[in-house]
């Protein structure tokens, strides 16, 4: 008998771990990768920046994965909502929780739900087309933008923002949204790190990308660039060194520009309706390392907020779940009987995509080695009596096609994402 695992998620946690499964078992395995949305890939799809091609293209990676005869993809499935995690033990011998980061950590200051205050995973949501964001989500209506934070994630919206439209327009960005970049008022874009160039999340690669930017100026205060002590390791001695190069150069008058600040944390967002401003005060170090106000303000004039600084997890209903850590409490994995989790649901939101690799292979071990046995329940029968129709692989092939077919009729790139989950639906219903 066939050892058959529910993965709940369709990310990479969950492809890898489906994988994991097929390449470990010593014996037949079945698995079903469940996703709530018409579309696997999770964030390769919806949180990896369009321009970023290359690490997009783990999707035929993960493709390849879901097309093993072992692995059967069952879209538009919901935890919570079509089943429970009782009716999963029911029908598998096993459950792995795969369901990522999908919700913005909170800044906790005054201001911080003004209209014009968003988290970048809206904002990179929307850019990449997600179904719970409409491309009028969002009208680049100001000239002064803050973006709050200086990792990864705050390095792509910096880029999409000092990007032209024409830069973008071969990538799969939704043509809505396409056109509103094209009619963006931003002209300078502030990204604001609470501490120096040593402490920056950002790795070199993605940061030198902001210095090949055609459309933007980028611009470091020469105070704010200096670093105490050199003995720094060689990522971070790069970004410094980066930095430090562009804090000697003068802009030269391109279009936008790009401000990247460092010893300064929002202490207020401003406005009465909107968002008008973003207070800041300089910061430093005390002595046991922590980030201190100086009392030093600072007012930026800017009409948008991009909060980005750090996703979380959010709880699956009836799964354990550490609102300390906002991760799933577990053991190399190991949830309860029978329950297992893997990628930044596991282990919080840290990582290259890869990491997740070697994060589900060791939740499978833990897995495999407690061979779970259990439910029987046909997984089948249980939706078609609720009216669930599990959208297929093929469904999404479907899906993948209308995307192609949509960006050879505009003339754009090799696929330009559906909006609305009515489209999608209407791609392979018709
Ligand atoms: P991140 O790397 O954790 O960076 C979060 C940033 O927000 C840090 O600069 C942090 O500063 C700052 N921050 C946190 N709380 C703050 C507050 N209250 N006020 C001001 N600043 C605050 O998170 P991320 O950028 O969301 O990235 C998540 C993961 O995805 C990372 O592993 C990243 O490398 C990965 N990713 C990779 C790529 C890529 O490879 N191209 C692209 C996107 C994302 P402190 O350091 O002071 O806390």
């Amino acid at each position: 008998m066939s050892l058959r695992v529910a993965v709940v998620g369709s990310g990479p946690a969950g492809i890898y771990t489906a994988e994991a499964l097929v390449k470990q078992s010593p014996g037949p395995v079945e698995v079903d990768v469940l996703e709530r949305l018409p579309t696997p890939y999770g964030l390769v799809r919806y949180g990896v920046a369009p321009d970023h091609t290359s690490i997009k293209s783990i999707a035929n990676y993960l493709q390849r994965v879901l097309e093993l005869p072992q692995v059967r993809f069952l879209g538009g499935v919901t935890l919570g909502e079509h089943l429970s995690v009782e009716d999963l033990l029911s029908c598998y011998d096993a459950v792995v929780y795969c369901t990522g980061a999908m919700v913005d950590r909170r800044m906790g200051i005054p201001g911080e739900d003004l209209p014009g205050s968003v988290a970048a995973t809206d904002f990179v949501n929307w850019y990449c087309g997600h179904p719970d964001v409409s491309p009028d989500r969002f009208v680049l209506d100001s000239p002064e933008v803050a973006v709050i934070g200086v990792g990864n994630v705050a390095v792509d919206v910096v880029r999409v923002l000092a990007k032209t439209a024409e830069e973008l327009s071969s990538t799969d960005v939704p043509h809505d949204v396409l056109e509103r970049l094209a009619d963006s008022q931003v002209k300078a874009i502030h990204m604001i790190g609470r501490r120096g160039p040593e402490h920056a999340k950002f790795t070199l690669k993605e940061l030198r990308e902001l210095g090949e930017l055609a459309n933007a100026d980028v611009c470091v205060r020469p105070e704010e660039a200096v670093v105490l002590g050199a003995d720094f390791p060689r990522q971070i001695k790069g970004n410094i060194d980066v930095l430090q190069s562009w804090a000697a150069k003068p802009p030269v008058g391109r279009p936008r520009r790009l401000d990247v600040r460092f010893w300064l944390r929002p202490v207020e967002i401003l406005g009465t309706d909107r968002v008008e401003g973003i207070k800041l005060e300089r910061t430093r170090l005390d002595d046991d390392g922590r980030v201190v106000g100086t009392g030093e303000f600072e007012t930026l004039p800017v009409g948008m907020v991009l909060r980005s600084v750090g996703y979380q997890s959010v709880a699956l209903p009836g799964v354990p779940f550490s609102e300390r850590t906002m991760t799933v409490p577990n053991e190399a994995g190991k949830v309860r009987d029978r329950e297992y989790v893997a990628g930044w649901l596991k282990r919080g939101p840290t990582g290259v995509i890869g990491t997740n690799k070697s994060d589900a292979a060791e939740t499978v071990r833990t897995l495999l080695a407690d061979q779970p046995s259990g439910g029987q329940a046909s997984i089948d029968d249980l939706l078609a009596r609720r009216g669930v129709t599990p959208i297929t692989y093929d469904d999404w092939l479907a899906i993948e096609k209308a995307e192609a077919d949509l960006a050879s009729s505009l003339g754009r790139g090799a696929r330009v994402k559906l909006v609305g989950l009515d489209a999608m639906l209407s791609a392979f219903r018709s």
